[in-house]
């Protein structure tokens, strides 16, 4: 008896496969705004359509295309519809796929250097670039003692940041002493890294905003003041530059004011607003970037690339691997022992990374900074044409500042007018709009970002506001 390997598709199976996948995506993109952007589905019910058991032969690709068109686009909420203005779009574009499906291809993992030296490089060559084409501080180059890393998530990102943070003020021995401040406009991806480091839930300060919605500086210090009054430590600070409910901008100078002094580490999440940094005109915003010590945004959102692909800098990255070198015997290698070469695992919670990199190059080569700049621009204009027709709509009201492409509406009427309103603009299946709260109202959010969405789309929803209000 000998054990035979499976039969694998054959490099022509494979190709034509591989061409009718690409033939599939191409067209769902090029028809996706026919579709409704929400599925029509009950809870359970995609799932109940599928085959219940791994089939004891295989099957040919073709079934498997055929069961993705009949069982699975009826159940997708179309996020690339140029109708999805929910939470912050996760846009994608056409070398975004083509790089993911590279470096499916290669299927190489990036952990250290020496396992694919190429892929270790590129990406600190990409994230130096995006150094230069959003205008950010030098001290978060390669060159110097900082750096960039590509994560899977804002969250991870930040949750590496709370982590140097924590250690860098004295780690475990002082954990009940240390302290974490940040709005409370914050996602909640801070809350939620600050508890997987081991705090408690008390150890997080909600710093209260401003008018619109933005940290205020003057409660931050005060919050600060009185903790190392009683002995306490400020360990972190995290901004937010474009929050999730309104895309407030907290004021990093005087933040950074106040973190730096106190020795805490100061953390800046611009996840959704951070990809407008490519245009001169919006690099206000990050005013004051140059004191922090970390900072995070993610392309996934806003920058043409799919999901995942978020950048984290650091200006220095020794904190950063303290915390999260731990080096076993088996991943020990000549490379790493020279300290001439970078080694991602060091700069993340997991062992094992995708080579994401390529789908970033690969976007920024294909459209440029011009065609970047385009895309953010042309985005913004839009929000600022659909802001002006609620401004002039006498049931609607602009709930908070327009931020970039984000305007966030509320019904005169109230909470239940809103929440009507935003029924009914989804029920039309040609958009998809989320909701918040901002100062105890039930708030509309229109978040344009889609890499399908022009402003065309955009009119087209101010038309159907204006119908169904
Ligand atoms: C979307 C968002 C996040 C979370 O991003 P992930 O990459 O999904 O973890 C964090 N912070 C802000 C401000 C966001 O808008």
């Amino acid at each position: 008896m000998s054990a035979e390997p499976p039969r694998h598709p054959t490099p022509e199976e494979f190709r034509s496969a591989g061409y009718a996948t690409i033939d599939w995506i191409v067209d769902y993109l090029a028809g996706v705004q026919d579709r409704s952007v929400s599925p029509a589905v009950a809870p359970g019910e995609v799932r109940a359509a599928l085959p219940d058991t791994v089939p004891e032969t295989g099957e040919p690709f073709a079934d498997l295309l055929a069961d993705v068109d009949r069982l699975i686009a009826p159940g997708i909420t179309h996020w690339q519809h140029p109708g999805f203005y929910g939470y912050f779009p996760g846009n994608s574009s056409p070398p975004a796929v083509l790089g993911e499906l590279l470096s499916a291809g290669l299927g190489v993992q990036g952990m250290l250097w020496s396992t694919s030296p190429a892929c270790t490089e590129l990406e600190t060559h990409v994230m130096d670039l995006l150094v230069d084409l959003c205008g950010l501080p030098d001290r978060f180059r390669s060159d110097g003692p900082g750096g960039g890393v590509i994560q899977d998530s804002a969250s991870s990102a930040s949750l590496c940041a709370v982590l140097a943070a924590r250690d860098r003020a004295g780690g475990a021995a002082v954990l009940p002493d240390l302290r974490v401040y940040t709005s409370s406009q914050a996602h909640s991806s801070i809350e939620k890294g600050v508890l997987v480091a081991g705090f408690g839930a008390d150890q997080l300060r909600a710093i209260d905003v401003d008018d619109a919605y933005a940290m205020d500086p003057v409660a931050l210090r005060a919050a600060v003041d009185a903790d190392m009054a009683a002995g306490l430590i400020p360990c972190l600070v995290v901004a937010t530059v474009g929050t999730t409910s309104s895309g407030a901008v907290d004021p990093l100078v005087p933040i950074a004011e106040v973190a730096g002094p106190a020795g805490a580490w100061l953390h800046v999440d611009a996840a959704w607003a951070g990809s407008a940094a490519v245009c001169p005109e919006h690099r206000g915003i990050l005013g004051g970037l140059e004191h922090a010590d970390s900072y995070v945004f993610n392309p996934h959102k806003w920058l043409l690339t799919n999901f995942d692909c978020s950048a984290f800098f650091v200006a220095d990255r020794a904190p950063l691997l303290d915390s999260l070198s731990v080096v076993p015997e088996y991943l020990r290698n000549s490379a790493s022992d020279s300290g001439e070469v970078v080694d991602y695992r060091d700069w993340q919670v997991p062992l094992g990374r995708r080579f994401r990199s390529l789908k970033l190059w690969f976007v920024l080569r294909t459209y440029g900074v011009e065609g970047l700049r385009a895309h953010i621009r042309h985005h913004v204009e839009a929000a600022g044409r659909f802001a002006e027709r609620i401004g002039v709509n006498p049931r609607l009201d602009l709930a908070a500042p327009v931020s970039l492409s984000l305007v966030c509406f509320s019904h005169v009427d109230g909470d239940a007018a809103g929440e009507e309103l935003l029924a009914a603009l989804n029920a039309t299946g040609e958009v998809l709009l989320t909701h918040t709260r901002l100062s105890d109202r039930y708030v509309l959010r229109l978040a344009i970002g889609g890499a399908q969405t022009t402003s065309t789309h955009v009119d087209r929803v101010a038309d159907l506001v204006d119908r169904l209000v």
